[in-house]
């Protein structure tokens, strides 16, 4: 009893450690991977001791060796379904880990001694050689837990002893016959098993203790992004609250509202209520990169018409393009031209797309915007005549806080924030982004969707469509 006691303690300590349920799954997922690639050359070995001694009891001691096999495959898929965290489950699958590694690797040494007894002169070649090749195998995969390694070690040296000793139990030989010389060759290649399995039960170590460095620095990753993104969540919502409210008052005071502006005040009031309004597109794009990376942004899909969503998004930025003096061509689809989406992120989209087009083309200039379908698609398409981008500048354009010209005279304000948020949103939707663009030319930007279908309408139990005019 007090046996049984001190042997639980050993179980409690070493599932105590941290790692150990990662040996047991990493063990048992490699054994049953190799399965077949263990077989081989045991196959191999009873198909020639089969052929050149007695087939019959070569081939019962391989039925042996399979039905260990089958019992280590059961084991396996069982320790599947196991979270790998009770220690209890953990306990009775180590002990049957144990009992099957005795049993195969008996079964095993039984087979090959099997072989060795049958063949009365020219040495053991053969058989030392699948001892060996078993031996190296169970080093090369089995250090995971080097109890149970040890254990099938032990087992197979006993294997390597007997055959050591056969011949001189046999023969009786004189020290200077090469029947010796075998047996001083088999106790060295014991030493050399056993050498080559410390260094892999050591490699396996590093690797954990690398697994467990990464973990924990994940984790700490993890929480720094956490509190990152709370600290920007706080600190955006408490600038938002007072910006608006100094926006609408700059706007009332410059709209005239508290009688009319001295000449001299109109325009630093006019500077102001253009950086309050930068100042908010900057906290409203913060807000929103914060929530798709806690991935907090909510998604409402409903079926659209793509024609709608663009002349809804045309008529947002109808104002500024005006403003630009730039003319905006709007080409619909003939077809159907209906996609699930959510209508306010993707409105988003357009009126980020439109205003980069605006931004970026040079007075007097034409924006055209497409809507076509193919067979599935549909394909909504913002093409300018303006500055255009250099090549290789896609990670700049779709990167956060990234411009693609980011020097003093740049001409145009703006966070670099806009397009990453934009492939997010679309990238939500199934959808590609993409662009064409030639310096000095102009650019063209693509979103494509899946169309939507009748039958999907159907399928996914969206919102009937809501037309747009
Ligand atoms: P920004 O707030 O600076 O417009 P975006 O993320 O919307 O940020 O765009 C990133 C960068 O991609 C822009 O700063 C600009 O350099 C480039 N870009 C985007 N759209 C166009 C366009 N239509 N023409 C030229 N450059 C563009």
């Amino acid at each position: 009893m007090k046996g049984a006691g001190s042997l639980t303690a050993v179980w409690e300590s070493w599932f105590s450690s941290r790692g150990r349920e990662q040996r047991i799954k990493d063990y048992l997922i490699l054994s049953k991977k190799l399965v077949w690639r263990r077989q081989a050359s045991f196959i191999v070995a009873a198909i020639l001791s089969a052929f050149y001694f007695d087939p019959v009891r070569i081939i019962f001691l391989y039925g042996i060796v399979v039905i260990t096999e089958f019992l280590d495959e059961r084991l396996a898929r069982q320790a599947e379904v196991w979270d790998g965290k009770d220690p209890v489950i953990g306990r009775a699958i180590l002990i049957r880990i144990a009992r099957n590694t005795v049993l195969s690797a008996v079964a095993i040494c039984a087979f090959i001694i099997e072989i060795a007894i049958q063949q009365k002169t020219g040495g053991h070649f053969m058989s030392l050689f699948f001892l060996f090749s078993a031996s190296v195998f169970a080093a090369m995969y089995n250090s995971q837990m080097i109890g149970i390694l040890v254990l099938r070690l032990s087992i197979y040296a006993i294997g390597f002893i007997f055959i050591a000793f056969l011949d001189i139990v046999r023969y009786a030989p004189e020290l200077n016959s090469p029947i010796w010389l075998e047996f001083f060759t088999i106790i060295f290649v014991l030493f050399f098993v056993g050498d080559m399995s410390l260094k892999f039960f050591r490699d396996y170590q590093l690797q954990l203790k690398q697994m467990r460095v990464i973990k924990a620095e994940n984790r700490r990753s993890k929480a720094a992004l956490a509190a990152k993104s709370q600290f920007l969540a706080t600190v955006s919502h408490e600038l938002r609250t007072p910006l608006t409210s100094i926006i609408g008052s700059l706007e009332l005071v410059n709209g005239g509202a508290f009688g009319e502006l001295p000449e001299k005040s109109r325009p630093p009031l006019e500077i102001a209520a253009r950086n309050s309004r930068r100042l908010a597109t900057l906290i409203e794009d913060l807000l929103d990169m914060q929530k798709i990376e806690a991935g907090e942004m909510v998604f409402q899909f409903n079926p659209i018409d793509a024609n709608a969503l663009v002349r809804e998004a045309i008529d947002a930025t109808a104002g500024y393009a005006s403003k630009l003096d730039i003319h905006v061509i709007v080409v619909p689809c003939r077809d159907d031209s209906r996609i699930a989406g959510d209508r306010n992120r993707l409105i988003q989209v357009l009126n980020n797309l439109l205003s980069n087009a605006l931004k970026f083309s040079e007075k007097g200039g034409t924006v055209t915007v497409r809507v076509e379908r193919t067979d599935e698609t549909v394909r909504i398409s913002i093409e300018d005549e303006g500055l255009g981008i250099p090549k290789d500048a896609e990670e700049r354009v779709f990167g956060k806080f990234s411009q693609v010209d980011s020097s003093d005279v740049r001409r145009v304000g703006g966070t670099g924030l806009g397009l990453n948020i934009t492939k997010q949103i679309v990238e939500r939707h199934n959808a590609t982004i993409s662009y064409e663009s030639e310096l000095g030319v102009g650019s063209t930007f693509y979103v494509v969707f899946d169309a939507l279908t009748d039958a999907a309408v159907e399928e996914d139990d969206l919102d009937p469509l809501v037309e747009f005019d």
